[in-house]
């Protein structure tokens, strides 16, 4: 028996509960086939723990996070915390956690199954066969920059942020970036705005100084408007694509359409260590939160990301994308990825589970 390893889980608001069942049901499978080892308790996030305790955040859930070697979220979030006050305010919660663990790296693959390239809103042949990985910066940037607020000068109210990066910021995501690039086809695009911001301007010089360390991974530079136009243009194109925590944000949303759904997106958040936050790219859906129809494929391949990235199990990882691919393969589709063809049938959020959690036991016999 491998040492025990904790997994808190959070499964947060809206469809967060939902998908954080499926996502359970395959990690307690792979843990118990495969041996693992892993130990889960499950603590309030978000909206829920805003109504349970007055705090997205509670100390409790944040201690359980601290201690723990690996997380996963469901979703936060919802339009009856639009009232309450910005700093209880679900996200708060996340953008807190996200940086009170130091997970600065957040990594979202854009991977298109050949069964849904028709489900993309481009044509089938410039997304079949996509691997794209978005590697975003988390904890810094447009985000958290100070100062920040709302006052009033010479008689009206402005809004300001600020957009700060440090150079020891940049420089720990260019290696990490640089680093995944040589784990896949060593390329490297960095996206900044560097004709405009002065912060883009020390981040393509940090970018190009740590790639000296990498003279295999070829750097390439973009302008984040010419990325976006890139990526619905020819997004094969990209290999890694680094950004900052602003840019990355709405780049990776550009990539999830590419693959048809986001309900098919995992992603991770690292610390230096490589502990990690796992969590779908969606937010809560209130729209279909409380209906079965959440797509739980993004948070079931969240587990698989973090069987791979943290827990070092590739095995089980691997068996939990072959099952994905044989149910997707059989023509399970929830509704936000059926394209109404012959041989599809469209099913519930725990009936996907169901089939994938079927798909790993048959996969795992033969
Ligand atoms: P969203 O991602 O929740 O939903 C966007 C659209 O995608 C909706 O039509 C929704 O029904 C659909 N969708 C999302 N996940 C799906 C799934 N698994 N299966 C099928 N369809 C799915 O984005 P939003 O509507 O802009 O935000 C809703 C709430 O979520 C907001 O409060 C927002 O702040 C929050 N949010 C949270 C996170 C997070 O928890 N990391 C991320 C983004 C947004």
């Amino acid at each position: 028996m491998a040492q025990a390893r904790k997994i808190v889980v959070l499964p947060g608001d809206g469809i967060g509960p939902e998908i954080i069942a499926e996502g359970q049901k395959i990690l307690e499978a792979v843990n118990e086939r495969h041996d693992l080892g892993l130990s889960t308790r499950t603590c309030v996030f978000g909206g829920a723990a805003y109504d349970e305790t007055g705090k997205p955040l509670p100390g409790e859930t944040l201690a359980a996070c601290r201690d723990a070697d690996a997380i996963l979220l469901g979703a936060i979030g919802g339009p009856q915390y639009d009232e309450a006050p910005r700093e209880l305010r679900p996200e708060r919660g996340l953008l807190g956690l996200r940086s009170e663990l130091g997970l600065f790296a957040n990594l979202r693959p854009a991977l298109l199954y050949p069964e849904l390239a028709d489900a993309s809103s481009l044509k089938p042949e410039l997304v079949a066969g996509l691997d794209l990985m978005i590697l975003r910066e988390l904890t810094g940037g447009i985000y958290f920059g100070q100062p920040r607020g709302i006052e009033e000068r010479d008689g009206e109210r402005v809004g300001f942020n600020t957009m700060v990066y440090r150079e020891s910021e940049i420089r720990r995501i260019a290696v990490r970036a640089f680093e995944i690039a040589r784990q896949r086809n060593s390329r490297l695009c960095s996206v900044d705005k560097a004709n405009v911001l002065e912060v883009s301007e020390l981040w393509r010089e940090i970018m190009i100084d740590v790639g000296k360390s990498y003279p295999d991974v070829e750097l390439s530079h973009m302008y984040v408007d010419n990325a976006a136009m890139q990526l619905v243009r020819a997004p094969k194109q990209f290999d890694v694509m680094v950004t900052g925590n602003l840019f990355g944000d709405v780049l990776s949303d550009a990539a999830a359409m590419l693959t048809g759904s986001i309900g098919m997106l995992p992603s991770a958040s690292l610390d230096e260590s490589g502990k990690g936050l796992y969590e779908p790219i969606h937010g809560s859906a209130p729209d279909i939160a409380g209906q079965g129809v959440a797509n739980p494929l993004a948070t079931i391949l969240s587990v698989s990301m973090m069987l791979r990235y943290t827990l070092r199990e590739d095995a089980a990882a691997d068996a939990i994308d072959a099952a994905v691919s044989s149910v997707l393969a059989a023509g399970c589709r929830c509704r936000d990825i059926a394209t109404g063809h012959a041989g599809e049938h469209v099913i519930d959020t725990q009936e996907m589970g169901d089939a994938v959690l079927a798909a790993l036991q048959a996969g795992e016999k033969a």
